[in-house]
């Protein structure tokens, strides 16, 4: 249920509804919009009838959400939601760029990825040290030594780090180093997982499962919401269907749905969306054109040697091309994208 408050209700009667509404069972989660408070009281007594609501004093209005995802639609809160990492806003008109590559492998592989992508563009530096790979046999991640290397590179080119945490029991330690966590496709579902990140102050980059529906994923991401972390980033990383000749289906269309269906951002993430090398720049293009307000792209300085996911990650020239082309289209939908580059060449081919 939906509780819009009168523009001039008071602190006092804002308390007092919530007050209520808690002693009723619902849980209550709080909304603060530039005009007006809205609360959103998920729980409760489903046959609570809901004159009782609104009638209560500086009330203005009371719906019932009915998607099956609460805090993250958009009829509980119709402005989109910014999500604030330092200085960096994701969801706001600037778009941006994260990058680096899929898992931290050595010292000078992080640091002279980084180096590059930052020179490029990219504000966010992005690696594993966890690494969820289909196979057990499969390079598994550095654990706290790769998350090490990927803070130090980061920290030396002023950037924001994201990195993949697997595990409740990993979410010590990964916060520790790095400023995003994300949770990978094949953990989307994991709700034991998602209802402890719910109780960190992390912003969380949520990607899509491999076969998950626009609405499990929005589910899953009411999980974090609801525990009280409201700093979720969707990620569509392509899905599983028919076609088999890409390693996924980057499914763009996801990106004007989901943007219609909640407030959170969405990131793109074109590297495991296609999974083929060439492909990467026409799938990043797309994305920023439907909507997307950040990209995430593997780049890494040798991906033949890359200990994983190198025949999808670009060389560091080819992003840097990429970055030139992102800061031709993004005018053309109203958006900017970071800063810019020191040599990208804005050529669109
Ligand atoms: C990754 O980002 O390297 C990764 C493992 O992604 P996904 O969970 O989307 O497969
Ligand atoms: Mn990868």
């Amino acid at each position: 249920m939906m509780i819009v408050m009168q523009e001039q209700a008071t602190e006092e009667q804002i308390e007092e509804v919530t007050q209520s509404l808690a002693k009723l069972g619902f849980d209550v989660h709080r909304s603060t919009g530039a005009l007006r408070t809205v609360l959103g009281a998920i729980g409760g007594n489903r046959t609570f009838d809901q004159r009782l609501v609104e009638v209560m004093d500086g009330v203005s209005e009371v719906h019932r959400i009915t998607e099956p995802y609460k805090l993250a639609s958009r009829t509980f809160k119709p402005e989109r939601t910014v999500v604030q990492v330092g200085d960096l806003r994701i969801g706001g008109d600037e778009v941006i760029v994260m990058a680096g590559p899929c898992s931290a492998e050595t010292e000078e592989q992080v640091g002279e990825t980084a180096a590059a992508v930052k020179k490029a563009g990219a504000s966010v530096l992005r690696g594993g040290a966890f690494k969820p790979r289909s196979s057990p046999y499969s390079f598994q991640g550095l654990g706290e030594d790769g998350l090490k290397m990927l803070r130090g590179a980061a920290d030396d080119q002023q950037m924001k780090l994201v990195s993949e945490v697997m595990d409740i029991s990993q979410i010590e330690l990964v916060g520790k180093y790095s400023d995003i966590l994300q949770v990978g496709a094949r953990n989307m579902q994991n709700y034991t997982l998602l209802r402890e990140l719910g109780r960190t102050k992390k912003p969380i980059l949520l990607k899509r499962g491999i076969s998950a529906t626009i609405e499990e994923w929005l589910l899953s991401a009411e999980y974090i919401l609801a525990g009280g972390n409201s700093d979720v980033i969707l990620c569509e990383r392509g899905i599983r269907t028919f076609e088999t000749y890409t390693r996924n289906t980057m499914d763009i269309s996801a990106i004007p749905v989901v943007h219609k269906l909640s407030h959170l951002p969405i990131v793109a993430d074109p590297s495991h969306g296609i999974g083929i090398r060439d492909k990467v720049a026409p799938m990043a293009r797309a994305s920023l054109a439907a909507g997307a307000d950040a990209l995430i792209i593997e780049v890494h300085c040798n991906p033949d040697q890359a200990m994983s996911d190198g025949a999808q990650s670009l060389y560091p020239d080819q992003f840097d091309r990429l970055m030139g082309e992102l800061r031709i289209i993004a005018p053309a939908i109203g958006r900017s994208i970071c800063r810019e580059s020191l040599h990208g060449k804005a050529l669109l081919r």
